[in-house]
């Protein structure tokens, strides 16, 4: 059972609640709060056997805005009927239903060069947000597998020099953030990383308590490929019941040969379930879901028009392999974008958001 408490309600109403729910054979009450960008939102749940107790014996209390019965497990990642997504803030971004945040960049870092060509194209375009893979997952041993932490220095120094606050980074292991927390002090803190946690670790728990234990860090948490949205789910709150509640989620596409051509089966339609279902930021990767640059007959590539899905459904971030260079690229070249169509897609992007808020407000109106 979930008490929603009004924002920015005072301590003795969680009091309150506790006193009550104190007097209720084997029940617990943990205290949630959820900072957000805009607002806090404090919650009670209670843990135990909640079947009997009547709603009405907290709905009274002044300062309590709803009282639901929690049916799903991930109770800390979820949204609770009409609990609002209060998104939040690191190194200065927003992240949130009311943003448009585009972290566009390197699969794979690669040369310093075209990590600095990367962050100036974005920051000229006034994007602060990127992404680049140190630590590459690959399905073969023999794959390039990442500069891993030999590139930090060089990745934290560039990125800060043009102004970038927030790098996505892919850890496959737990020692990976140590690496990456110590060569950004090192930097002096040059700029900010977001923890990725990629499709084939989706499931891997003890990761996942890793980057849930730390504060430091937001958490972009892709979908498992091949486990439903539900199990996906439960393991994105693993994070959130270790401690860290600054979660983004990305879709990703799902594996299924009835995708193809593309690479994965695009499963943008599950931003609205995601919305209605958890808190969370919803971002999407059209990258790694289309996976290649097919082009409509008047020549828009599939990203685009993946992007654009994704975007119209309410997504707040995107997730989009670009690079300067992609014939030279030593990972996913064939699916990114170039520096020269980054104005183009970044207009695309805001164009389709622009639509988006637009629904958002008839429908609020209706
Ligand atoms: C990536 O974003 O670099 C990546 C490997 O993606 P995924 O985990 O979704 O395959
Ligand atoms: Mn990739």
């Amino acid at each position: 059972m979930v008490i929603t408490l009004e924002p920015g309600i005072g301590q003795h109403v969680v009091d309150e609640v506790c006193r009550i729910a104190a007097r209720l054979d084997g029940v617990e009450p943990r205290i949630h709060r959820f900072e957000g960008a805009t607002s806090t939102v404090t919650e009670v749940h209670l843990v135990g056997h909640t079947e009997r107790i009547p709603p009405e014996v907290f709905e009274g209390i002044p300062g309590v805005r709803g009282v639901v019965r929690v049916s799903s497990t991930y109770r800390l990642i979820g949204r609770h009927g009409e609990g609002e997504s209060v998104g939040f803030e690191y190194n200065g971004v927003r992240f949130g239903d009311d943003e448009l945040l585009i972290f566009a960049g390197l699969c794979a870092v690669d040369t310093r060069e075209h990590v600095d060509l990367m962050c100036k194209g974005l920051v000229e375009h006034g994007i602060v947000t990127t992404r680049m893979g140190a630590y590459k997952p690959r399905t073969s041993p023999y794959a390039f597998q990442g500069l891993g932490a030999e590139c930090l220095p060089w990745v934290f120094e560039i990125a800060g020099k043009h102004g970038i606050k927030v790098i996505s980074m892919e850890v496959t292991s737990p020692a990976q953030v140590q690496e990456i927390q110590i060569a950004l002090r090192e930097s002096g803190d040059a700029t900010g990383v977001m923890l990725q946690i990629g499709t084939r670790n989706a499931q891997n728990f003890e990761l996942l308590k890793e980057v849930g234990q730390q504060q430091e860090f937001p958490v972009l948490f892709k979908r498992g490929m091949g486990i439903t949205l539900e199990e996906s789910l439960n393991a994105c709150e693993y994070i959130a019941a270790s401690g860290n509640g600054r979660i983004a989620f990305c879709l990703r596409g799902v594996k299924s040969h009835l995708g193809e051509p593309h690479r994965n089966l695009v499963d943008f339609a599950h931003v609205p379930v995601l919305r209605r279902q958890t808190r969370l930021p919803v971002c999407i990767d059209p990258s790694h879901s289309v996976g290649r640059m097919f082009r409509d007959p008047d020549g828009v590539a599939d990203v685009y028009h993946a992007t654009g899905q994704g975007l119209i459904s309410g997504a707040s971030m995107v997730l989009v392999d670009f690079h300067p260079c992609r014939d030279k690229a030593l990972c996913d070249g064939p699916q990114a974008l170039t520096i020269p169509e980054l104005p183009g897609y970044l207009a695309y992007a805001r164009r389709v958001r622009a639509a988006w808020l637009d629904i958002r407000e008839a429908a609020a109106s209706a």
